[in-house]
């Protein structure tokens, strides 16, 4: 989701309107304690599923319907992190966008 759509969704949550300002420092807020990520791709928002585990910030983002989900593997952290201490990289942040087909999108091109 974009940001307006978040605002208006936090406008939802809290009951009264939420000005442009605050919603820039919810936003940051939330990513902050992961409760949302950003997907640089798409400019956009989605709220993280698994907001209290360690994770991989692994997206799935779909070329047909746009939608976007999220992925934990904890196996993609040690891979990403042993190539970064290789490289004498330090490893701060981390995302991963995927591009594909989701199971809906991929069954209905099937039928084609
Ligand atoms: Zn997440
Ligand atoms: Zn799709």
């Amino acid at each position: 989701m974009g940001a307006y759509q978040l605002q208006d969704q936090l406008a939802k949550i809290s009951g009264k309107p939420i000005a442009p300002p605050t919603i820039y420092r919810a936003i940051e807020f939330l990513l902050k304690v992961g409760l949302i990520h950003r997907i640089a791709s798409l400019n956009a928002y989605i709220g993280c599923p698994f907001p209290t585990s360690d994770h991989s910030n692994l997206f799935m983002i779909c070329n047909g319907c746009g939608s976007v989900a999220e992925v934990a593997l904890n196996s993609i952290n040690g891979l990403l992190k042993s190539a970064s201490e290789k490289a004498n990289f330090t490893l701060q942040d981390q995302s991963l966008e995927l591009f594909g087909l989701c199971p809906n999108c991929s069954s209905e091109q099937e039928q084609e």
